[in-house]
């Protein structure tokens, strides 16, 4: 590979300030990268959600191709998303599943039903499962209560009573502690709340046990390319070098959170926010049989 790409890849710094110092592509590299696509592609064609990944990665590729830095970022920032949302939903409940078929999951963000950081969302775990494990039934304490009188989304709500049986626990709290969200009167169910993109990535996360800082940074990242900045401005060839770096180190990272097996001899965290030459070594072991990355440097 061309030395100065390969020195590009190893840079972790943010996209913003990476794109200064991007060299430009060449076409041996933009085999490679559409030689990556079609791997990951088939790895990801059974993963739910696995197909709106496979187009981001197209997409972006034929967007990179032409210049067009921001759409092509916008895809890298959609794979993102919805490997998070794919891990979610298959460690949480279907339900979340349901909301997006029928279009309800706005509906219920429009209501208030919303988590607006993973931080929240694990708070309110711990105050009603005295746990932080999050999963098909704790996932609804990040909810909301709400009363028999108020309890407006069935498909979507667990009553209180059931939770604390499924949880093989007591309810702990004297009776009117856990109020309604809108009468404060006792609530009798909790309503699923809708986790923002953020939110979503720090609890995909937390159900496999890795660490969310460098996805949550690179999602930061990728949102300040598309806003304020949008770049529109940078020839080509560098473009797609930008691109590329991003989207090797967003495949290392949801690897980690979509494959979770694949790491489990390295200790944790030890593979979060390498850069995007690691996920080439990674690749690589993963030719050779030995998907253990934990020797690679
Ligand atoms: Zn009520």
């Amino acid at each position: 590979m061309d030395k100065a790409i390969l020195k590009f890849l190893k840079n972790t710094s943010g996209t913003i300030e990476a794109i200064s110092k991007a060299p430009p592509s060449d076409d041996s590299f933009r085999k490679l990268m559409k030689k990556i696509i079609v791997e990951e592609g088939e790895k990801l064609k059974d993963v739910l959600f696995g197909q709106d990944m496979i187009i981001a990665m197209k997409a972006g590729y034929k967007n990179a191709v032409l210049g067009y830095l921001h759409s092509a970022e916008e895809n890298n920032r959609f794979l993102v998303e919805r490997a998070s949302l794919s891990v979610f939903v298959k460690n949480t409940t279907e339900a979340y599943r349901k909301a997006l078929e029928k279009r309800e999951w706005h509906k219920l963000v429009d209501e208030g039903f919303i988590i607006r950081s993973g931080g929240e969302a694990l708070t309110r775990i711990r105050k009603f499962s005295g746990s932080r494990d999050v999963n098909g039934i704790t996932i609804y304490f990040a909810g909301r209560p709400v009363c028999e009188k108020h309890l407006k989304w069935e498909d979507y709500s667990i009553s209180v009573h059931e939770l604390y049986k499924e949880l093989g626990m007591k309810k702990k709290k004297a009776k009117n502690e856990i109020s309604c969200k809108y009468c404060k009167q006792e609530a009798k169910y909790f309503t699923l709340a809708m986790p923002k993109a953020s939110a979503l990535i720090a609890l995909a996360c937390e159900t496999v046990g890795k660490k969310p800082n460098s996805l949550l940074k690179i999602y930061a990242n990728l949102s300040r390319v598309l806003h304020p900045y949008g770049f529109t401005d940078l020839p080509k060839e560098k473009v797609f070098t930008i691109w590329a770096r991003d989207l090797l180190m967003i495949l290392l990272e949801i690897n980690q959170l979509l494959f979770p097996c694949d790491f489990k001899h390295s200790s944790r965290g030890s593979n979060n926010g390498k850069s995007a030459f690691h996920f080439l070594k990674y690749r690589k072991g993963r030719e050779d049989g030995t998907s253990d990355v934990d020797g690679v440097s």
